[in-house]
């Protein structure tokens, strides 16, 4: 097991770092302005921090205004440590390795069909892997951070409606397998995670995303709100359609069953009565303007913005994040919901495509793996975007 070495187990080295982290560079005097600590304090954390590898000095910066010396700049050692991620649907595996400050050294996603038997030993052959190749890190790998599309509350998965990980304790079981720290969350809650790092504008933020099934992350105040037992932001159960179809959460006729990527799948299957047709049909057809085809998008879109609608009327953000396989493929479509969103009382709420797209429960996962290696509530990534979509 890796131990938080002695630098930072007090309040005031988690407050310094938490500024060196979430900044490209920084020095010692304006750390000592942004926490109200002394100088001399801040020099000596700073001395820890640097004696123990997290932190590194890059050289003088600018001279200030009154003249005099220039100052030496710090920041993350980011190549401490490495975060392991994983993103598990019913159909599909997919992971992330990046040092520190998010720079990705490995993304790979595989299609293969999931489930309780098989996901231990797939995910304990990556990070073995990655044990072996990666002895040069003084920290080794900080943590292994695995999003589920599903209900998650203290750390054990609740409910996963369209597969059978309910069934095992995953994270006892990888622990037990790895010898490393483990941690399962909701994927939209990671995925609201990695907006948010990447976003320095915006405290209350909504991630809202359309895979196999729908939910919102959501992050009032700059925290994830999980609420009671991790089912805040489960707006893919809201009832659309009452009466409508069977759902396996229990209900009838959730958002879900009409605005999922399988569910849209489903019903241009029937369309079109053909069980074969995949969802690169579906767009196609689309951009070929078949016209039974732009009436299900244009029903799909009016659906959809219901269920949005909803969610923002329930926590008011400043921007919504959409993460959507639908409205990556028909972009046109974002501008079609902020019309039907400008007719409302929510017309100032914004909405943005995510430009992590499937990779932002896996840098969420990386946030969730560095909040709890360092002790920091907050992480915020200085990447650009061209570095996060290198694939
Ligand atoms: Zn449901």
């Amino acid at each position: 097991m890796f131990r938080i070495k002695s630098s930072i187990r007090e309040n005031n080295s988690i407050l310094v770092l938490s500024e060196i982290i979430n900044r490209p560079e920084i020095s010692r005097a304006m750390i000592s302005e942004l926490t109200g600590l002394n100088k001399a304090t801040v020099s000596e954390i700073v001395r820890r921090l640097i004696d123990d590898n997290y932190v590194i000095e890059i050289g003088p910066g600018k001279s200030t205004s009154s003249g005099g010396r220039r100052p030496i700049l710090l920041t993350v050692n980011k190549k401490a440590g490495v975060s392991i991620s994983f993103d598990v649907r019913y159909d599909r595996i997919s992971y992330l390795i990046t040092y520190l400050d998010g720079e990705k050294i490995d993304y790979t996603t595989e299609g293969k069909e999931m489930n309780k038997d098989n996901i231990v030993d797939t995910i304990a052959s990556v990070v073995d892997h990655a044990k072996n190749t990666m002895d040069e890190c003084p920290f080794g790998i900080i943590g292994v951070t695995v999003s589920i599309h599903g209900i998650v509350y203290d750390n054990k998965i609740e409910f996963t409606p369209y597969f059978d990980l309910d069934e095992i304790d995953l994270v006892a079981e990888l622990e037990e397998r790895i010898d490393l720290p483990v941690h399962i969350e909701n994927e939209a809650n990671l995925s609201a995670l990695a907006e948010a790092a990447f976003d320095n504008e915006h405290k209350s933020i909504i991630s809202f995303s359309a895979h196999t099934g729908i939910g919102a992350g959501i992050i009032l105040d700059g925290k994830l709100h999980r609420g009671n037992k991790g089912r805040s932001g489960e707006v893919g159960h809201t009832v659309l359609y009452p009466n409508g179809t069977n759902c396996p959460c229990g209900n009838q006729g959730c958002l879900e069953q009409y605005c999922s990527t399988k569910a849209i799948v489903r019903k241009y299957q029937l369309l079109k009565g053909n069980p074969s047709l995949t969802f690169e049909d579906l767009v196609e057809s689309y951009h070929q303007k078949d016209s039974s085809t732009l009436n299900l998008i244009l029903q799909f879109a009016k659906d959809f913005g219901i269920g949005l609608m909803n969610v923002i009327g329930n926590y008011d953000p400043e921007v919504v994040y959409i993460n959507s396989e639908i409205l990556e493929e028909i972009p046109e479509l974002i501008s079609l919901l902020q019309h039907y969103l400008s007719m409302t009382i929510y017309k100032n709420v914004p909405l943005k495509q995510s430009i992590l797209g499937r990779k932002a429960s896996l840098y969420g996962a990386t946030v969730m793996n560095l909040q709890s290696y360092l002790h920091v509530d907050n992480v915020e990534f200085s990447l650009n975007m061209e570095k996060v979509m290198e694939v």
